[in-house]
């Protein structure tokens, strides 16, 4: 059987690491991440929005490790804050990128506002780089709500506030195997499957 081919994912976040793997699977690639390359030079995320991101991830990271790379970014948008907190989702509570205190200060902010105004949408944009350059920039969406209160234990970050309004329950109460079929991260990786597939 021919070697798999390595895919370096141009992060360190656990969570987001798993859901890419899962989605990623049935592709013929050995999938890495930057805790595979403890060298990797620090990427500051200080594009303006979620393409810009996700394409500096992959660039500076297919560079360095002169393999295939994948770069995504991703945030909550939320339509009463006028899209907030959009690419600072991760840091929305401060620097320490806390989940638990960026659920309960949008718990907070969106206080007494009734469900029909509590509209919201997750947004994942995924890039594709060689060591020559960019390949391939795709972003997928999904739609929702912001709920009441914290619900679930599973997946990360903003998922036991965020309800799938035709199932009334958060992506923390779903579970992965749900939030596979309907998840922005889920619909950008579908469009980039179709660039992985040509190595
Ligand atoms: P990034 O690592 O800069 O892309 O930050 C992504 C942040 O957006 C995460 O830390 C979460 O706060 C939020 N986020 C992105 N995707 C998801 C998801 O699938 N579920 C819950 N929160 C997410």
């Amino acid at each position: 059987m021919a070697a798999k081919i390595e895919l370096v994912v141009a992060t360190q976040n656990k969570k987001k690491l798993r859901e890419i793997k899962d989605l990623l699977k049935g592709l013929p690639y050995k999938v890495s991440s930057l805790a595979d390359y403890p060298g990797a030079p620090r990427i500051i995320e200080n594009g303006l929005s979620f393409k810009e991101n996700a394409a500096k991830k992959a660039r500076v990271v297919a560079h360095f490790t002169k393999k295939i790379s994948l770069g995504e970014d991703s945030g909550l948008c939320v339509d009463y804050l006028g899209g907030k907190p959009g690419i600072f989702s991760a840091r929305f509570a401060g620097l320490g990128k806390d989940d638990l205190k960026n659920n309960l200060k949008l718990l907070r902010l969106l206080k007494g506002v009734p469900a029909q105004k509590r509209k919201a949408h997750y947004v994942c944009a995924v890039a594709i780089a060689d060591k020559d350059g960019l390949l391939k920039v795709v972003e997928g969406k999904c739609f929702g709500r912001i709920g009441e209160e914290m619900r679930g234990k599973a997946g990360f970050g903003y998922d036991p506030i965020f309800v799938i309004p035709k199932l009334n329950k958060t992506f923390a109460e779903l579970g992965l195997k749900i939030k596979h079929t309907l998840s922005h991260r889920f619909r950008a990786l579908k469009k980039a499957k179709a660039c992985l597939a040509k190595f």
